[in-house]
């Protein structure tokens, strides 16, 4: 008899050997990933004499199609109930409406960390010399900073009341012809972030969290959010980890917190990837870093991520890319990402044994040189499969 996930009193999940879980299919490709993804995903959990209640939901052109509403609130709720749920791609519909149905899932839930580990999978391409070097993991702020939503359209009379406001209580000079946006950066997000960031890498026994801030130029938002980090670091963990300047670059067995300005950390993750391990930042600095890290090995069509609120257990896990409307249906693109985030998913509910089995026979596959169109025109001596046929080569692994 299948259960829902539920909440234990002391923050844990309790999960049974036949969870409900909610997915929304995803527009565009997301037909063809998702078949493919679930595939997989079930082989793995009836290895180790487990089942998936699969429970769909609907989000995006489908759910507009049957109920016109794009998120229907049925489909928020049932995410909330069932703790987690599974992603594929959403389309953002222009002209009104919500903004961004992703944006708007992870507000409505309070998911306020996106989670995207990034390593590199023997024979994937990759622009890098040593890309053998990059295993990181990336813990960027979800709820708050310039994606907060609070922006103002130039010419518009808010626009205007707000800039003669500033300039009449603070004295600061805008050109009257300018859009306006907030930028709130909280004790309360930066200090929880960073505490999931903490609490992660001393969990999974990683060397370092690096906070990536731009404070020297932003003092009191990105600034704050480095001050904040270490206070958390130094009031909360102080048996576990420690700060560089604490500790002379010598940790011992503790996390080392450090920090680093976002604009030369993008030249580091880079030039120096084995100097980074989990990675904490703001909300605009995480979006353009996980998908520049992406790219260093084999793009988005592989990178998975997860959107966690590390307090009430909630958790999407979703594909990283978008819906690439020109293949879909055509049984062509790489499931890896939403497929990585399925194996995300199962660690997230304590089923680590079927997450290590999906990411070793993902990898085997492509050591064996099967892969996507992506990687193919990548790769040398490769045998181009469609993606359901991908998904039964991994199933073949397992
Ligand atoms: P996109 O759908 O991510 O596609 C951009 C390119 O990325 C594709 O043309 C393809 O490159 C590559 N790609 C995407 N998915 C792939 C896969 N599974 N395997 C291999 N390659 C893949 O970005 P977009 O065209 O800018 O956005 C399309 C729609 O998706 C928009 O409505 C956007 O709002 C939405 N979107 C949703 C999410 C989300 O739900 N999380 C995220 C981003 C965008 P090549 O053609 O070079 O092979």
């Amino acid at each position: 008899m299948a259960d829902r996930i539920t909440m234990t009193a002391e923050g844990g999940l309790t999960v049974s050997d036949e969870p409900i879980i909610p997915f929304i299919e995803g527009d565009g490709t997301g037909v063809d990933i998702w078949p493919a993804t679930r595939m997989v995903l079930d082989a793995a959990a009836v290895r180790h004499g487990r089942r998936i209640e699969w429970l769909e939901v609907l989000a995006g052109e489908k759910a507009y199609r049957e109920t016109g509403e794009w998120l229907p609130q049925s489909t928020v709720d049932t995410l909330a109930s069932h703790v987690i749920g599974i992603k594929g791609p959403l389309t953002t519909p222009v002209g009104g409406g919500i903004r961004s149905l992703n944006v708007a899932l992870r507000q409505m839930m309070d998911l306020y960390v996106c989670l995207r580990p990034v390593r590199w999978f023997p024979g994937v391409p990759s622009p890098l010399r040593h890309p053998e070097r990059v295993d990181m993991v990336i813990f960027r702020e979800n709820t708050e900073d310039v994606y907060a939503g609070f922006e103002l359209e130039q010419g518009s009379r808010e626009a205007s009341r707000l800039i003669e406001y500033l300039h009449d209580s603070f004295g600061w000079s805008i050109r009257p012809d300018s859009g306006m946006g907030i930028k709130p950066v909280s004790v309360t997000g930066s200090k929880r972030l960073v505490r999931a960031a903490l609490d992660y890498a001393v969990k999974r026994k990683r060397r370092s969290v690096t906070l990536v801030h731009k404070g020297n130029i932003m003092k009191y938002t990105e600034g704050a959010f480095r001050h904040w980090g270490y206070r958390v670091a130094a009031e909360e963990f102080p048996e576990r980890a420690v700060a560089w300047e604490d500790c002379g670059d010598q940790p011992g067995d503790r996390v080392l917190v450090k920090d680093v300005i976002a604009d030369i950390c993008f030249q580091q993750v880079l030039t120096r990837p084995d100097e980074f391990d989990v990675i904490a930042t703001t909300n605009l600095n995480g979006d353009y870093l996980s998908d520049a890290l992406a790219a260093q090995v084999g793009g988005i069509g592989i990178a998975p991520g997860g959107n966690v609120n590390y307090v009430t257990g909630h958790g999407i896990f979703e594909a990283t890319h978008g819906t690439a409307p020109r293949y879909a249906g055509q049984d062509k693109v790489n499931p890896g990402s939403l497929l990585l985030s399925g194996a995300m998913m199962f660690e997230h509910i304590g089923w680590q044994d079927a997450a290590d089995d999906i990411v070793r026979a993902l990898a085997a596959t492509i050591a064996d040189r099967v892969v996507t169109y992506d990687f193919a025109r990548q790769m040398d001596g490769v045998r181009k499969v469609s993606t359901s046929a991908f998904a039964q080569a991994i199933v073949d692994r397992l």
